[in-house]
């Protein structure tokens, strides 16, 4: 079960995306979920974490959540999982809405990454994958158990994610975030950009 004291929090690049450094108890490897557009910053807080790397988990392919995940990948040998139905976006600048007048990293090239399937087990963690398409066709939120929540793009506090991107669509973001908040009001979410909530605290925010 993780714990919120297993996740670390790394603030990355212009769009203060949050990357997550996972490390739970018992073991020696780490996950990251999201890793921005701060290679430095990321590659210092694996190194004080004094893991290695085993895998890397894309919520989505927006640029600002992945440009880490190439180099961090070849230097560690940790597997990319992303939706299959996002995964085209590491491949093309445009669809990953890659900014080069906000960047430090290069988009990847040949990444080679792992489709999600329901679940996926790494550090001895199982996730579910959510499937929350509406922000990009294969946004997931991935629902740790100790009921975290890793929320992506999709539902953020006092918020959730821009439709009007490639793939985006409004119906499908309403069905994903009533679906979100449907979950257990206890669950921490830990979203994409700015502070965590609960689902509890958004739903009060919706009046549900
Ligand atoms: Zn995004």
């Amino acid at each position: 079960m993780l714990q919120t004291s297993d996740i670390r929090r790394i603030c990355c690049g212009a769009y203060q995306e949050n990357a997550y450094l996972v490390c739970p108890q018992g073991r020696t490897d780490a996950f990251a979920v999201d890793p921005g557009d701060d290679l430095p910053a990321l590659r210092r807080a694996i190194a004080g974490s004094g893991r290695s790397l085993a895998a890397i988990l894309l919520t989505h392919g927006h640029f600002d959540h992945m440009l880490a995940a190439q180099p961090l990948a070849e230097e560690s040998g940790a597997t990319v999982y992303i939706h299959a139905a996002d995964a085209e976006m590491l491949d093309d600048a445009d669809k990953c809405a890659y900014s080069p007048e906000v960047s430090r990293l290069r988009p990847p090239r040949g990444l080679a990454r792992v489709p999600y399937g329901e679940t996926v087990e790494v550090c001895g963690q199982a996730l579910r994958v959510l499937h929350t398409p509406g922000h990009s066709r294969g946004s997931v939120c991935l629902l740790a158990e100790g009921n975290i929540l890793f929320s992506g793009d999709t539902l953020f506090c006092a918020g959730y994610g821009r439709t009007d991107l490639h793939g985006g669509d409004d119906a499908q973001m309403l069905r994903s975030l009533k679906a979100l908040l449907a979950l257990p009001g206890e669950t921490v979410v830990l979203p994409g950009h700015g502070p965590a909530t609960t689902i509890a605290a958004e739903r009060r925010r919706y009046g549900l």
